[in-house]
């Protein structure tokens, strides 16, 4: 598995885990400037960690959304180029701000991502669109949202099962969303992201 550069495999209190450079957000523990990158904590880091083949090497432009408090994007603002982060709930938003304060490449957006008419005036065209929304239609976010990936860009996502139907069969609801997101993308990989999520599915696309 290839880590964008600015990613690394460092060692905490006798354990080695990922890590980026840059200020502490979460609580994360910190080594000589290292911040560790929890995995079970973030869809991107697990990601990553399982070797999926995520395309990234570092200094991209991306698109993310669903930041929430800023856990993973501030990871991505770490190692990537201009990081736009949008968020829809005004709680997370706060301290999601506070992480961007020492970030002047994250940009967080309080914007709905099912609305990307309300953010187009902002965003530039992106190398990378982020997704981890976890909410029922997360197909539905990704097609949207496609207008602002290049041609060449890649499409990384974590699709939560029980937010598209608590009940259902998660394979089931893995493909129902993968039918959708071909509307749009060529799915490159699909990996589930157990042990660190439960009935998550981690896809990588392309534009079609
Ligand atoms: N990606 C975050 C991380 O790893 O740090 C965790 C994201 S959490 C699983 C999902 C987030 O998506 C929530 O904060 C939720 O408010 C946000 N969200 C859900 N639907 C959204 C939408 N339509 N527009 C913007 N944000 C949305």
């Amino acid at each position: 598995m290839t880590l964008p550069e600015g990613v690394e495999r460092q060692e905490f209190d006798g354990d080695t885990g990922l890590a980026t450079r840059g200020e502490p957000v979460y609580g994360e523990p910190v080594r000589d400037g290292w911040r560790r990158w929890d995995p079970s904590r973030s869809k991107l880091g697990s990601m990553l960690d399982l070797g999926m083949d995520t395309g990234l090497s570092g200094g991209e432009t991306v698109l993310y959304l669903g930041a929430a408090a800023g856990t993973t994007v501030s990871h991505v603002a770490d190692f990537a180029g201009p990081t736009y982060a949008v968020e829809f709930a005004p709680r997370p938003m706060r301290d999601l701000v506070l992480a961007a304060e020492d970030r002047e490449n994250l940009f967080p957006l309080l914007k709905d991502a099912r609305d990307p008419d309300s953010y187009s005036h902002i965003v530039e065209p992106v190398d990378i669109l982020l997704q981890d929304v976890a909410t029922r239609g997360q197909a539905a976010v990704a097609v949207a949202n496609r207008r602002f990936l290049a041609d060449d860009g890649l499409l990384l996502m974590a699709i939560k099962a029980r937010s598209e139907d608590v009940t259902g069969d998660p394979e089931a609801v893995f493909e129902n969303v993968l039918d959708e997101l071909r509307e749009s993308y060529e799915i490159l990989e699909t990996t589930r992201l157990e042990p660190y999520h439960d009935d998550h599915l981690g896809v990588i696309a392309r534009p079609a």
